[in-house]
């Protein structure tokens, strides 16, 4: 049976390696729907190459010059809920992907997961809603997907979840060595290729924290049966703990395109040759190690806000988004990243079981309250 797939941020990482994994089985897996944002050369290319039915671009008029194939355009909510779609792939980052996972899990459709904000940010809605509409979150993010892999036909009550971190690329680095790094230094992650977003993240700890979260959401795990390991080979993406102590863990070489197309085959596995294998003569060991929540208090901020809840995880989001892009923009250093996160999380007085109205208002004011905090810094 073909698969109808609908992708959404089909120009980002994630978006462009699920499409090299349909790539690799066009007879398993056809793109109806695509989605992107600016990059619409890349986009034009897409929907010359793989014929979908619907598009959505923000540069709408641009996209269907420059594209030779007729589609119709809808957008991102209108792709998510259609009846010939069968999985929806969410790969855009940050909050855009919130609106459309909600549609997809209204329709009851598979949502194969990679960004987490709509988990991190509107988490009690999107499973709400999941549950209620029979729809499947399948994760994308390898170490969501090794838990899930670990969990399958096991008792989830009790197991203590273990997200392997790879420490970034500033693992070890003291507090004053962090307050000097470039945004090249910060760019240049160790083992993942990843958009810029993710991979800052990953540099502060914070895309760790934010997976927390997700995780917490996902499998419906109490946080404090959630724990965080650095792993600098990144060659176990997570394990569990089980009530008897056993642990199961999943490896692989680290290549997104994996996890990507496992949430697309499941419940099959697919033999995909592009996908490296580990080579165990290369693999001298692998070690383990706490995370230093002082040198990364990103980490700390965000199970905090998890813990708390409420309004506080879309206020985390929001901040960090922010202060990613003022730090990639060259206007603060890397370690104010975590400094007005921290402070927007201070000043914000917090909503429990907010609606989405008070999740985007939350969003809005923390966005605000960053460029406020940085602008009497100046
Ligand atoms: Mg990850």
């Amino acid at each position: 049976m073909v698969k109808r797939l609908a992708i959404l941020g089909s120009t980002g990482s994630i978006g462009q390696q699920t499409l090299e994994v349909v790539r690799a089985f066009p007879h398993r897996f056809q793109i109806v729907g695509l989605a992107a944002g600016k990059n619409v050369h890349l986009l034009a290319k897409q929907i010359s190459e793989f014929k979908p039915a619907f598009v959505y671009c923000q540069r709408q008029r641009t996209a269907a010059r420059l594209a030779s194939t007729e589609y119709r355009s809808l957008s991102m909510e209108d792709i998510a809920r259609h009846p010939e779609v069968d999985i929806v792939v969410i790969a855009t980052s940050g909050k855009a992907g919130l609106s459309p996972t909600l549609a997809a899990v209204r329709a009851g459709k598979t949502v194969a997961l990679a960004n987490k904000e709509s988990l991190v940010m509107a988490g009690e809605i999107v499973t709400g809603e999941a549950e209620l509409n029979n729809a499947r979150i399948l994760p994308v993010d390898s170490e969501h997907s090794a838990i899930w892999q670990c969990l399958k036909e096991e008792p989830q009550q009790s197991a203590q979840l273990i997200l392997t971190a790879s420490g970034g690329p500033f693992l070890h680095y003291s507090l004053a060595q962090l307050s000097k790094v470039t945004v090249e230094q910060a760019l240049n992650h160790p083992s993942w290729q990843m958009g810029e977003k993710v991979t800052i993240d990953s540099a502060t700890l914070m895309n760790k924290g934010l997976e927390v979260i997700e995780a917490h959401w996902l499998f419906g795990t109490p946080f404090e049966n959630i724990r965080v390991l650095v792993h600098p080979q990144s060659v176990i993406h997570s394990m569990v703990e089980f009530v008897d102590g056993s642990i199961k863990a999943q490896l692989s070489f680290p290549d997104m395109r994996l996890p990507i197309q496992y949430a697309l085959s499941y419940p099959e596995r697919l033999p995909n040759p592009k996908l490296r294998r580990l080579d165990w003569s290369n693999i001298q060991n692998l070690t383990f190690e706490p995370p230093d929540f002082e040198t990364f208090p990103c980490l700390k901020l965000a199970r905090e806000a998890g813990e708390k809840g409420g309004s506080y995880p879309a206020v985390l989001c929001a901040a960090d988004e922010a202060a990613v892009e003022l730090f990639l923009s060259r206007r603060i250093k890397f370690t104010d990243i975590a400094r007005l996160v921290e402070l927007t999380i201070d000043e914000h007085k917090a909503v429990a079981h907010p609606t989405l109205e008070e999740i985007m208002a939350a969003d809005s004011w923390a966005r605000e309250k960053v460029s406020q905090i940085q602008s009497l810094n100046k």
